[in-house]
């Protein structure tokens, strides 16, 4: 039996966690959860599920919490968040945070000797040298849930990294594969969120859209498999049933095909290394007739050059790329900017900064912060710039 924290229970990944748990009560057992704010949706867990410990970010909601519910510790804010990546009894901790916010709480359940089943990128883009080194220095396992960096594991499978030629990381193309960048100038928030294959919370789905979410996986591999950067590629994969390949140096390429369906590499992570039944459908290739392929346009996509800059610049720039990422996805989502002002403000942020080691965790916060700011003025002036264009 394998007791679990779920850091982040009522988003996509939290969800999809849950229902692997589900079909599976002999294997797992929910020891804590943490969420943001949704208390209906974390009653309902509770109710299910009946964890020791309940973690509620915002303060405010978890004053809503109800107490009569099945007898469960509740704890708020980030120590909250702290305390369920740090539970005693806990074997692994399911790290599903969206962005930034999940740093802190997965580097503090990997000092605390805790096995990650990781989905939040965004700890290894921020701060993937510490993270790796922690990890490697208390003997804690992270096994990736993300689905590209779950195919490559498995198409690993142990073996030494020489062997290795090239990382291929594949990508859908989002919702805007067949538009123009001309014609990307235009797209709305309801356009952009509109994945073709994969459900996903919001800010994912606009990464998805500018391919920043490539981007950010093309750090999140350069950390876990420990590569160079030249040894990582992304390649245009629209139907999203080859998650990603190895090209070996004997020319042999494996891949992992499945549904495209979050339930197959979290369940993998979770059993790791045994394979669990009741998870995926199966994949009819005869159905899906055939699979396609293409070199992404850079033009199109900046987000996807601008992230190799920023990992051969090193130290805080990837930082600092997803700090400013973050702040104008939202400022995108709430109508400030155009879908492609997003990269303009990373690559303004970006060539604003004067990289730093990004050696501790208070450090890459710092920088992350910075980057919100300088974005966030950024975000300003294109918004003053947008109004002043209405006017004329
Ligand atoms: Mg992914």
């Amino acid at each position: 039996m394998k007791t679990l924290s779920i850091l982040g229970s009522t988003g996509s990944i939290g969800k999809n966690t849950l229902e692997v748990i589900s079909r599976h009560p002999d294997r797992f057992r929910v020891a804590a959860l943490a969420v943001r704010d949704n208390i209906a949706a974390l009653e309902e867990q509770i109710q299910k599920f009946r964890p020791d410990v309940v973690a509620v970010f915002d303060e405010a909601a978890a004053a809503r919490l109800k107490l009569n519910n099945p007898p469960v510790e509740i704890v708020e804010g980030e120590q909250g968040m702290i305390d369920v990546a740090t539970l005693d009894g806990v074997d692994t901790v399911v790290s599903a945070i969206v962005g930034s916010a999940g740093l802190v709480p997965t580097h503090e359940a990997i000092k605390s000797g805790k096995d990650i089943a990781l989905a939040t990128k965004e700890a290894l883009v921020m701060a993937g040298g510490i993270i790796m080194s922690e990890a490697s220095e208390r003997g804690v396992s992270i096994i990736p849930v993300d689905s590209e960096h779950s195919a490559v594991f498995q198409c690993l499978d142990g073996r030494d990294m020489g062997e290795v030629e090239k990382i291929v990381l594949t990508a859908s193309g989002g919702p805007f594969l067949n538009k123009s960048a001309e014609e990307l100038e235009h797209v709305t928030p309801a356009e952009a969120l509109n994945h073709p294959n994969w459900a996903m919370g919001n800010k994912i789905s606009i990464d998805s859209a500018t391919l920043m979410n490539k981007g950010l996986e093309v750090i999140e591999a350069f950390w876990l498999f420990n590569v160079p950067v030249e040894k990582i590629g992304v390649i245009l994969h629209p139907q999203s049933i080859i998650h990603s390949m190895v090209r070996f140096i004997d020319g042999s390429v494996i891949s992992q095909m499945s549904v495209p369906d979050m339930k197959g590499p979290i369940s993998y992570a979770l059993s790791y290394p045994d394979r669990i039944g009741n998870i995926l459908p199966e994949l009819d290739l005869a159905e899906i007739k055939q699979l396609t392929f293409e070199e992404p346009d850079t033009k199109k996509y900046p987000s996807l050059s601008l992230t190799y800059d920023a990992l051969r610049a090193g130290g805080t720039m990837p930082c600092v790329l997803n700090g400013a990422n973050e702040a104008a996805v939202e400022a995108f989502l709430d109508g400030s900017i155009s879908f492609t002002g997003i990269s303009r403000v990373v690559s303004g942020t970006m060539a604003a900064h004067k990289a730093g080691k990004g050696e501790t965790i208070e450090e890459v916060i710092r920088a992350s912060e910075w980057a919100r700011k300088k974005a966030g003025s950024m975000i300003k002036g294109l918004t003053n710039n947008k109004k002043a264009c209405i006017k004329a």
